[in-house]
């Protein structure tokens, strides 16, 4: 009964900042994100931090400085939640490449 769904696993980078509105204490958290098919067309989210599992960056917070629960917390604008694509190569640049090679050959 029911179609079995093979469960993919996609691992993605997020970077969320943090701000305390008590003491205006700024600070970043790295996050490894591991998006589960749970197969049932939903998404199951795992929050690892240097291999560790860890709590959901949206999850609360307490400021590291005057340990206060007043933090904003909003993905960092440079580390988008998509996964990460990697730059398209432009022409010139492997023309510099090349350029390059040929350099260092001499
Ligand atoms: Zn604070």
């Amino acid at each position: 009964m029911g179609v079995s769904r093979v469960r993919e696993t996609v691992t993605v980078q997020e970077s969320w900042v943090y701000h305390c509105g008590h003491c205006q204490h700024v600070w970043r958290e790295d996050f490894e994100v591991h998006h589960t098919d749970d197969g049932h067309g939903g998404d199951a989210a795992s929050y690892y931090r240097g291999g560790e599992r860890s709590i959901a960056p949206t999850a609360d917070r307490v400021c590291g400085n005057c340990g206060c629960y007043s933090i904003n917390a909003r993905p960092s604008p440079r580390l988008r939640r998509e996964p990460l694509m990697p730059p398209p190569v432009k022409p010139y640049d492997l023309e510099l490449i090349f350029r390059m090679r040929r350099l260092h050959a001499y």
